[in-house]
């Protein structure tokens, strides 16, 4: 139970972040209610990587072993060249990230994990999710803070998180509002069942083809039967920060021309009418994250670029962290800086390093890429600083 036991929680957005915070926060205690937009639950048909650092979460609030036995746990991260896939690094993930990390590295496909989040907080209390309710700002006071919804109306508590997504109201509250910039990349997503692909089309690994001015990422969900494919490309055209905008097939097609014969085969086999291609924006880093008794924890606080496979991860740890800092403190300002306070730094460098990768995985030339990974070792990295985090044990100070 909390130093802070008992907390009438309100929280703003049902994605993935703000589902595992509730499960978090409802296991030690709380009474949380949650707040989402839309209509409906649900997520996009896309895949998301969960590695050690989050699977640590999952494991705490029960679902670890569902979200695995509905995953591909992959034997390595391979880094190739998008022309010849000639493999130019790779460190294993499967039993060496398990052995050094104690959980598992997980690819799942985005609607089947966000099912298990949603029964398992619905297990934990029942009717705590409330649908077709948006946030538009929040009051608060000495004793409370008051959500209100764009129906006319409201939720009390004595904190409000704001877990709504990379668009935020409630950052724009508590930090003001600051404009979305377009990084210049955009990424198409799609899916291949694996029963239409080529026998043993590639193996069970985290693929990243790179080539000048793009990257591409595949790998297989949902225990293998679905193949997921992410093309990442510099793009100066009609940006729209929506995962549901949809592009002609031949301009996806084209924006992979003289790419590996791989490429072009999951390419070719794509639903022509489903070519989604998704523009992605940043905002600059923010040196606080709260107020008296709302905060933000996701996408809402540090949205990136995928080029690190981190943003839930981060949204996944946040909650914990917050449930931590909530158990370690007796006053909720006090609590809500200690919560900022150890996620700030941690969730900029994903973000820098998100972006840097973007300059290493679409270097001009082959030379290039070779020179650039020849100096560096991308699984030694990782596993030093970030799938090592453990947001369940490490120290809050
Ligand atoms: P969201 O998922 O955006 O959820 C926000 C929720 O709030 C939504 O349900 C929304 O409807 C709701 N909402 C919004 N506004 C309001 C409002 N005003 N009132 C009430 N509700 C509201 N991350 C990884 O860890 N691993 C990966 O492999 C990975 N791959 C990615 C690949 C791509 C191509 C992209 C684009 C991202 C990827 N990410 C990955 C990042 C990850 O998808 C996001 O960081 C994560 O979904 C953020 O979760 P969230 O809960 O903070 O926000």
């Amino acid at each position: 139970m909390s130093a802070l036991s008992k907390q009438k929680i309100i929280i703003a957005g049902a994605g993935l972040g703000g589902l595992s915070a509730a499960a978090c926060l409802i296991q030690d205690g709380h009474d949380v209610q949650i707040y989402e937009q839309a209509p409906q639950l649900g997520e996009i048909g896309a895949g998301i990587q969960l590695s050690a650092n989050a699977m640590h979460v999952l494991n705490h609030i029960g679902i670890g072993e569902a979200v695995s036995a509905i995953s591909v746990r992959p034997g390595a991260y391979v880094f190739r060249l998008f022309d010849t896939a000639e493999v130019i690094q790779t460190f294993s993930l499967a039993d060496e990230h398990q052995a050094l990390h104690k959980a598992p590295y997980n690819q799942a496909h985005r609607a089947d994990f966000h099912d298990l989040l949603v029964a398992r907080v619905r297990e934990l209390s029942p009717g705590c999710i409330h649908l077709d309710k948006r946030a538009t700002g929040f009051v608060e006071n000495e004793d409370s803070v008051t959500l209100n919804f764009a129906d006319g109306s409201s939720a009390s508590g004595d904190l409000l998180i704001g877990a709504d997504g990379v668009k935020s109201a409630i950052r724009d509250q508590i930090c003001g509002p600051v404009q979305a910039v377009y990084t210049g990349d955009a990424a198409w997503r799609v899916t291949v069942p694996t029963k239409d692909l080529p026998p043993n089309f590639i193996e069970e690994v985290m693929s990243v083809w790179m080539g000048p001015g793009r990257h591409a990422v595949c790998y297989y969900i949902r225990g293998g039967e679905i193949l997921n494919f992410v093309g990442a490309v510099e793009a100066d055209d009609e940006p729209d920060e929506s995962w549901t905008a949809k592009f002609p097939w031949e301009k996806f097609k084209s924006d992979f021309e003289g790419w590996n014969d791989k490429v072009q085969t999951i390419i070719d086999m794509v639903d022509r009418d489903a070519c989604y291609r998704w523009s992605m924006f940043k905002r600059p880093r923010l040196d606080f994250w709260s107020t008296k008794r709302a905060t933000i924890l996701g996408d809402a606080a540090h949205a990136t670029i995928p080029y690190l496979a981190q943003g839930a991860a981060m949204a996944i740890e946040d909650g914990a962290v917050l449930m931590r800092a909530l158990q370690q403190r007796d006053d909720s300002v006090d609590a809500l800086k200690l919560y900022e306070g150890n996620r700030i730094d941690r969730t900029a460098r994903v973000v820098e390093t998100s972006d840097a990768n973007k300059k290493l995985f679409h270097l001009d030339s082959v030379e290039e890429i070779r020179a650039a990974f020849a100096s560096r070792n991308e699984g030694d990295d990782r596993n030093e600083w970030l799938y090592s985090y453990n947001p369940l044990t490490v120290e809050l100070i």
